[in-house]
């Protein structure tokens, strides 16, 4: 699990639980059984437990979900945003935009009214903010799921703790909503994290700084993993930030 206070841990990792429980207990919607389809997880904390401090350039790290999983060519991926403001909204559709740029396969869309379902959920694919671990912490968590035979990727949800501070602007004594967004859907697209010292201005790196913007876009080493999934072309190095 993650590191972190411990009770905050014990708690999130309750709610955890039970969301997994929940999941592995529901068919999926079409009635038709998949036994191939898991739900990969991801949860992220705020850097004061983290490595180190950010280095100046961007890493060439990366690393892929199970090796390689990727969305396959198809029709528009659909999601709902639920319980936040209209500006948080606008923040998370920026943030999925941008990589939506990179996923060649697929385009996104913001359709509150959905009818598309996330087949290991049998509900749709969503960002919600839901009450989690407290301020600081466990921030956002991300839930793919996959299918494990095809590798391929069929639906998502995230999860922001409505319990952390949050500001669409970057401001400093706050979590960036877009910054965060931006590695939740990272996620999505089929990039793990990146741990090491050097990786910090990634947008993979698996903590996040107060005030923190840089993992509103892809750095050089998540654009060498979208490349490799996606055949983007885009293999530009570049400075931590820009
Ligand atoms: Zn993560």
């Amino acid at each position: 699990m993650l590191k972190g206070s411990g009770l905050r841990t014990g708690v999130l990792g309750t709610l955890l639980l039970l969301l997994s429980i929940l999941v592995v207990g529901r068919a999926p919607s079409d009635g038709i059984s998949n036994s191939n389809l898991v739900e990969v997880t991801f949860a992220e904390s705020e850097s004061h437990v983290g490595p180190g401090p950010h280095p100046e350039d961007e890493s060439d790290h990366y690393k892929l979900v199970q090796g390689g999983i990727r969305w396959f060519s198809g029709s528009t991926v659909e999601y709902q945003i639920n319980n936040t403001t209209a500006a948080q909204a606008a923040a998370v559709n920026s943030a999925i935009a941008t990589i939506d740029g990179f996923i060649t396969t697929r385009a996104f869309a913001h359709v509150q009214g959905t009818t598309q379902i996330n087949p290991c959920t049998g509900q749709p694919n969503s960002i919600s903010w839901l009450a989690g671990d407290g301020p600081g912490g466990v921030l956002a968590f991300t839930a793919v799921c996959v299918d494990t035979k095809a590798k391929e990727i069929l639906g998502f949800r995230i999860a922001f703790d409505s319990l952390d501070t949050w500001s669409t602007s970057g401001e400093a004594d706050k979590f960036d909503v877009e910054n965060v967004a931006g590695h939740e859907i990272g996620h999505v697209a089929g990039l793990e994290h990146v741990n090491s010292p050097k990786d910090g201005c990634l947008t993979m790196y698996k903590f996040s700084d107060l005030g923190e913007t840089q993992k509103r876009t892809p750095g050089f080493g998540d654009k060498l993993g979208l490349d490799k999934l996606y055949t983007t072309g885009d293999v530009t190095p570049g400075q931590c930030g820009s």
